[in-house]
């Protein structure tokens, strides 16, 4: 499958529909009928291979495996994994830090972050410590908006001590503690949360739990995998278009202007493409989903989203729009290294609008 997709995508380039001096933008909304990269008859074709041969079955299994933490969460809990853009981003801990318990080094991207076992922390790779020492998940849902995006100044400041000495005479009552905007020391600043979001939040949560659940419904045709695919890949499309990493987030400690949307722009751009791909591999089974269309809507409604979600419809259309033709609008979010963005734009307009 891959390798028709992969074909699909030289035929694009080779033949300039990619080029990227031309206008990639079709903005008007489009009808998508079907999956453009996964041709149902191979996707069948691969299905009956896991039942023929020993190694597709293994192959299936690994993927079902591997989408399995997602597959238990519950579509409330699915919808929560995406958070807004409101706390700053980092590309490091603190590019050239140490741990604020052994203070050995722990440069660049050495923090050990496994969000599925170790939700909203970083792990010191020496001694084993976790930061924040504060529950930052039980501050973030304290300051939920009326939007579900985390707004700071509604946060509950009560809740941030070192969980591990609650008792406000211990010296270490404050120690660790990240408000979102990193725990501060002297001069050093470490941003364990700002860079828990991109590596364990989006990366590893979102986007994994994407990725593993699209590929487990390519491999097993069981709609169960593709809904909560598209709960995720809806609640991410509410808020894309709201991330700008230039303006959000620092790396190196700085800000200093890198493009792109939740991460930086050279991620951002393998990002979108993948987010496009998972969208098309999901799509045919959304039809007559209609748990789908009534748990979107009711969560339209209650955070008075502009789309109502009303229909299946409406759900492609903001999954596109905030996804895909937001980016074709702004792609020097996506802007990377030739040519990365024009194969991200031509996966994008494929899944978009192939007849
Ligand atoms: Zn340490």
């Amino acid at each position: 499958m891959r390798g028709v997709a992969s074909g699909i995508l030289v035929w694009l380039v080779v033949t300039g529909v990619a080029h990227p001096a031309l206008d990639l933008t079709p903005l008007s909304p489009a009808v998508k009928d079907g999956s453009v990269f996964f041709p149902p008859d191979l996707v069948e074709n691969g299905r009956r291979n896991c039942e023929k041969y020993e190694w597709a079955r293994q192959a299936r299994d690994t993927v079902v495996a591997a989408a399995e933490p997602w597959l238990r969460m519950s579509d409330d809990e699915i919808w929560g994994l995406m958070f807004g853009p409101t706390i700053t981003r980092s590309w490091m801990v603190w590019s050239n830090g140490f741990c604020p318990a052994c203070r050995k080094p722990v440069p660049m991207y050495t923090w050990v972050i496994d969000a599925l076992r170790l939700p909203w922390k970083v792990r010191c790779p020496h001694c084993g410590e976790t930061f924040p020492k504060n529950d930052f998940y039980r501050f973030y849902l304290s300051g939920l908006d009326e939007r579900g995006v985390f707004d700071a100044s509604r946060a509950d400041r009560a809740l941030l001590y070192n969980v591990e000495h609650p008792d406000p005479s211990d010296p270490l009552h404050r120690f660790g503690v990240d408000d979102g905007e990193g725990w501060v020391e002297g001069d050093h600043r470490w941003r364990f949360i700002g860079a828990y979001l991109i590596y364990g939040q989006w990366k590893q949560l979102v986007l994994g739990g994407l990725r593993n659940l699209a590929a487990a419904y390519l491999a097993t045709g069981d709609g169960a995998y593709a809904h909560k695919a598209a709960i995720l890949l809806d609640r991410v499309a509410d808020l894309y278009p709201s991330f700008d990493y230039s303006t959000q987030a620092v790396t190196y400690e700085q800000r200093l202007g890198s493009n792109g949307y939740v991460s930086i722009w050279h991620d951002a751009c393998e990002e979108t493409r993948e987010l496009a791909l998972i969208y098309d591999a999901i799509f045919p089974a959304l039809g007559g989903d209609e748990e789908l269309v009534s748990f979107l809507s009711a969560k339209a409604a209650r955070y008075g989203l502009a789309n109502p979600k009303a229909s299946l419809a409406d759900i492609c259309r903001n999954i596109e729009d905030g996804l895909f033709r937001d980016t074709l609008r702004n792609q020097h979010k996506i802007a990377s290294n030739y040519p990365r963005t024009p194969i991200a734009a031509a996966t994008i307009m494929a899944v978009l609008d192939w007849d």
